[in-house]
């Protein structure tokens, strides 16, 4: 028999309590909190859909390795574990661990960047971005059209628009420091990008001779959907059209907190030695010595093996089908939402929610803290508090879409929370109409969504 249901492929060996919260409770939280997530504490969440990032249930074999690491300040055996993983999969021959993604973005980077040099990226991830014009360069993002439309299906929109590859390379000549293809496009609604994309990206950047760099956190999703989307690919693993990618960039920057299941860490690889010696250099400086950069040996066991695990099919299949099935769920009820569904994440569209909210007024940001109110669920809005600039004037040049994440941490939830997901929004859409915008009361100078503060409008 074959079965419709596709379920979780392991079991429960070790449970964490959730604790329940009345509405009232989560008023007075959310105000405490200055009606921004970050600033909530994990205790008061009853389903934190922040985000999938270190938010991993590692597996009994990674918990064994735990055990295994050796901590050795040089030369330890599991980097030496780590190192091969690393190397293995990307086929490149150079490889510094890190703390996690954004050390090896500020390392490359800000080795690659500076005032006057340009990067181009299908979309900048926000660390990436933030990393980039700290040095004094600019990140230009450039998504293909389809990838601005939420609700039009196209099985590739996270794919970077090559024609405006070329001419941006023609227009800032010895200027471009490097080219970022992000698999999947995170900022983008978590969207995959083709091997055909990253193929053309590669050969245009090949011919301007500008290095082409993966942000490779979610690689594994990604090879699920040029599997089973793009023609052709059906007959190869999920690992092989990983290492096809990887065959097309000089480097790739990786946050092990994504697809390689851990709770920290990351890692860059290159392809070139002289690249490689630089970063190595500021990793010293900056992140620890170059066989474990802020790394213990216990995450970097954790890492070796969860870059194996996450290319088992059963698991990939059931990690696309439960984000789907969110996705579903939520459609049926008329939840305007970024389509198809990606990876990691289902991706609401904020705008289309609350069409009387503009964006100056945050909209997504509203419906963070409605779905915190009604349901203790933390998301994340990524819009124009996330991406928002100020003009001249002061007024708000807002992002491009006004979106709100519901991130799915790996293999921690069941269908039941996915449920209880899907029940709170019923509540969202009855009380849609009398949802009111925000405004900003505080805010930093960088990444300002992380620690900003906002109130209500009346
Ligand atoms: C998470 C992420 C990063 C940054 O990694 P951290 O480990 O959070 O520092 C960079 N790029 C993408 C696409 C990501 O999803």
């Amino acid at each position: 028999m074959k079965h419709r249901t596709i379920i979780e492929p392991f079991r429960i060996k070790s449970v964490e309590p959730i604790g329940l919260s009345t509405e009232a409770e989560r008023v007075e939280q959310l105000k405490a909190a200055h009606y921004n997530p970050f600033l909530l504490r994990s205790r008061d969440v009853i389903i934190d859909l922040m985000t999938d990032s270190g938010t991993s249930a590692m597996s009994a074999h990674q918990w064994a390795g735990v055990m295994e690491g050796d901590e050795a300040y040089a030369g330890s055996r599991s980097w030496e574990r780590m190192e091969h993983a690393v190397r293995d999969l990307t086929g490149m021959p150079h490889v510094l661990p890190t703390h996690q993604g954004r050390a090896g973005e500020r390392i490359l980077y800000g080795h690659l960047g500076g005032k006057g040099k340009v990067f181009i990226s299908n979309t900048h991830f926000d660390t990436t971005r933030a990393n980039i014009e700290f040095t004094g360069a600019t990140a230009i993002d450039i998504p293909i059209p389809e990838g601005q439309d939420t609700a039009l299906e196209h099985p590739f929109k996270g794919n970077m628009d090559v024609q405006e590859l070329e001419r941006l390379l023609n227009e800032h000549k010895g200027h471009v420091g490097a080219v970022i293809l992000t698999v999947t496009n995170n900022s983008g609604g978590g969207q995959p990008v083709s091997l055909a994309n990253a193929e053309e990206v590669s050969a245009t950047c090949k011919r301007h001779g500008v290095p082409m760099m993966l942000d490779c956190c979610r690689v594994a999703e990604n090879s699920w959907f040029v599997k089973n989307r793009e023609q052709g690919m059906g007959d190869m693993t999920y690992r092989s059209i990983a290492q096809r990618m990887f065959a097309l960039a000089d480097g790739a920057v990786m946050s092990a907190k994504k697809d390689a299941f851990a709770n920290i860490g990351g890692f860059i690889a290159f392809r070139d030695a002289e690249l490689a010696k630089a970063c190595t250099q500021l990793l010293i400086i900056t992140e620890g010595f170059s066989t474990y950069g802020g790394l213990s040996g216990r995450d970097m066991e954790a890492i070796a093996i969860g870059l194996e695990e996450v290319f088992d099919p059963h698991y990939l299949d059931y990690r696309i089908r439960s984000t789907t099935f969110l996705g579903e769920q939520l459609n049926k009820i008329g939840v305007p939402l970024m389509m198809p569904i990606g990876g990691h994440a289902v991706y609401v569209d904020a705008k289309k929610l609350y069409p009387h909210i503009p964006p100056a007024h945050y909209p997504g940001q509203a419906l963070v803290c409605e779905l915190f109110r009604l349901g203790g669920i933390r998301s994340v809005e990524i819009g124009s508090v996330m991406f928002g600039t100020y003009a001249e004037d002061g007024s708000l040049k807002p992002s491009r879409m006004e979106l709100v994440r519901l991130a799915i941490p790996r293999r921690v939830y069941t269908q039941s929370h996915i449920e209880y997901v899907a029940e709170t929004f019923e509540g969202i859409m009855a009380e849609r109409d009398r949802v009111k915008g925000m405004r900003i009361t505080e805010e930093p100078h960088f990444l300002r969504h992380f620690t900003a503060h906002f109130e209500w409008l009346h």
